[in-house]
């Protein structure tokens, strides 16, 4: 297929972004206007070759495009709702937002409203609170004890070092949260290799894991991944910037969906790495040999995560599959 049809299709297919950060996705436009100072167009931490030297490089560079800006509930609707723009012109129609709990002074249920607030019709926008696993542990298990009595929130993830903090500390959170219906899931195997991968299925039980790509290393984990049907919401650029894999066309996201895990494809912290999750796509098949049925394939995987009705979920499901076979 020539590369402008390719383009055109990858567009046009209804996008589930699973694996965004609130604080790593605020537009970086938006932050422009925002500054006293004269920001250059594009950050040097765009450039296609920059790397990441160490997560905490990639803290501090991301920080003061976010930490300045969202003090008040209109900061964060006015940021996401310049991001809802940038979603829906790549056709994104789900999406899945995390945000740091603790991060804000004002209650959950405020960060929740001024995140839904802006979302147009035609995006489900459910939101999410990041546990630090790497904060101090008494504060962080009682904030999230109370997140998850928010009704308006819609799930829970762990974030932060996972080199740091031991993981059942959050299982009765975790337990919480099943037993509310929440969307449960948790980073791990990024950083961390693919025990850690195996002991977050174990203690907190979750059904989707953010990255996840250290499993390829076990096939043994592999294989559990396979036997439970978790999903990965793996985000490649974001691995090759921090420099978790060499390059995109070595990253096991490939491997993994050959496997037969569920993969789905994500842009992680946009306004650290540059790129659109139309990119994300387009990598699948110039950067990793994949397919357009491949692509479509793991495009229906974001829709089989998504926390949706079965009714939009077949919706958009056919609508994938008449793009491909027209
Ligand atoms: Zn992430």
């Amino acid at each position: 297929m020539q590369t402008e049809v390719l383009g055109q299709v990858i567009q046009a297919i209804p996008k589930a972004e699973l694996h965004l950060h609130l604080e790593g996705a605020v537009p970086w436009g938006w932050v422009r206007q925002q500054s006293d100072e004269a920001l250059p167009e594009r950050p040097d931490w765009w450039d296609r070759d920059h790397r990441f030297e160490s997560f905490g490089e990639f803290v501090s560079v991301m920080h003061p495009t976010w930490r300045p800006y969202l003090n008040q509930p209109e900061e964060i609707s006015s940021a996401v709702s310049v991001l809802y723009g940038e979603l829906r012109a790549q056709n994104v129609r789900y999406l899945e937002i995390s945000f740091g709990l603790g991060a804000y002074v004002f209650p959950v249920s405020e960060v929740v409203r001024a995140i839904q607030e802006p979302a147009p019709s035609d995006l489900t926008v459910r939101v999410i609170a990041g546990i630090s696993r790497d904060r101090d542990l008494e504060t962080m298990v009682g904030l999230a004890g109370e997140a998850v009595g928010t009704d308006e929130l819609d799930g829970i993830d762990l974030h932060g070092d996972e080199s740091v903090g031991e993981l059942w500390h959050f299982s009765d959170i975790y337990l919480a949260a099943r037993e509310r219906g929440m969307i449960v899931k948790a980073h791990a195997g990024e950083l961390g290799g693919p025990e850690l991968v195996q002991e977050t299925l174990r203690v907190l039980r979750v059904n989707r894991i953010e990255h996840g790509i250290s499993a390829i290393r076990d096939p043994d984990v592999v294989q559990v991944l396979k036997d439970q049907g978790t999903i990965l919401d793996v985000c490649p650029w974001s691995n090759v910037k921090l420099k978790v894999v060499p390059d995109l066309k070595t990253h096991p996201i490939r491997t993994l969906y050959e496997a037969g895990v569920c993969v789905t494809v994500n842009t992680d912290d946009p306004t650290a790495f540059g790129q659109t999750l139309t990119d994300e796509y387009r990598w699948l098949v110039s950067e990793m040999g994949l397919g357009l049925a491949d692509v479509g394939e793991i495009a229906r995987n974001g829709w089989r995560a998504a926390d949706v009705s079965e009714e939009v979920r077949a919706g958009f499901l056919d609508e994938i599959d008449c793009l491909l076979e027209g």
